[in-house]
């Protein structure tokens, strides 16, 4: 048969495609905004809940916390969310090779009619699937491209998953508290270069979308500002109430 014979010669690709769903960028850039928001709105209402304390070790720890809290929490959710997806197609690629082997023929004809939905001639699209179902691996790979829309050499790893989106969190969320570990004493220098992160990343997604980088950059910014305000505010009404 012709199956391994050479390829013939054809004229060279002269396009290529960026990686439309944004790869690790994108996750990594949410998972950071994420950090950054949620520790600077938590060291924020213990800044606020603190004003007039001469050392700002409350909100040191609280940011620290915060920081190992937020990443664990949000490592463990990915974890979950990743495996489960996982093992469902994971489940489904075994049923569908169990019926590969176990029923070739049924399996062979559902093929071969998928290829006639895509135009091709029933005669050739048999021989087609004929051709795929010589080989089981083959035959289970195309059937869960075709059926389940997944690769099966290429599931999601939920170790990967969890530890990339540690890893986001935390560096966003170190920076609200940075300044106080190199010495600042009041809330400002780590309010200002989360503003500028966010600024960063909000820009950063704009990548992936339609809108310009300045409206995406202040957006966030001031999402975050809100949410720094708002607890900073909830803080000091505990603060100056007793119960802080
Ligand atoms: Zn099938």
């Amino acid at each position: 048969m012709t199956a391994d014979a050479a390829a013939p010669d054809y004229p060279e690709i002269t396009h290529e495609h960026p990686d439309v769903t944004g790869g690790w960028l994108r996750p990594a850039v949410f998972g950071a905004m994420d950090g950054l928001v949620s520790n600077l709105a938590l060291i924020a209402g213990v800044a606020g809940g603190t004003r007039g304390n001469a050392d700002s070790s409350a909100v040191v720890l609280a940011g620290l916390a915060g920081l190992a809290a937020g990443a664990f929490s949000m490592a463990a959710g990915e974890y979950t969310s990743v495996a489960s997806q996982t093992e469902a197609a994971q489940r489904e690629i075994d049923k569908e090779r169990r019926e590969i082997v176990s029923n070739p023929k049924a399996e062979i004809g559902e093929l071969a009619e998928m290829y006639v939905d895509k135009g091709l001639d029933r005669e050739l699209a048999l021989e087609v699937a004929r051709q795929i179902h010589v080989d089981v691996d083959r035959a289970v790979a195309v059937h869960a491209r075709e059926e389940l829309g997944v690769d099966p050499d290429d599931l999601a790893s939920p170790m990967l998953a969890a530890g990339s989106s540690f890893l986001s969190f935390a560096v966003g969320a170190l920076l609200p508290v940075l300044p106080y570990l190199v010495g600042a004493s009041s809330l400002l220098p780590g309010l200002v270069v989360t503003l500028v992160a966010l600024f960063v990343c909000g820009a950063v997604v704009t990548q992936v979308t339609s809108r310009s980088w300045w409206f995406g950059g202040f957006r966030q910014m001031l999402l975050g500002g809100a949410a720094a305000a708002l607890t900073y505010g909830i803080g000091s009404l505990v603060g100056s109430s007793g119960l802080g």
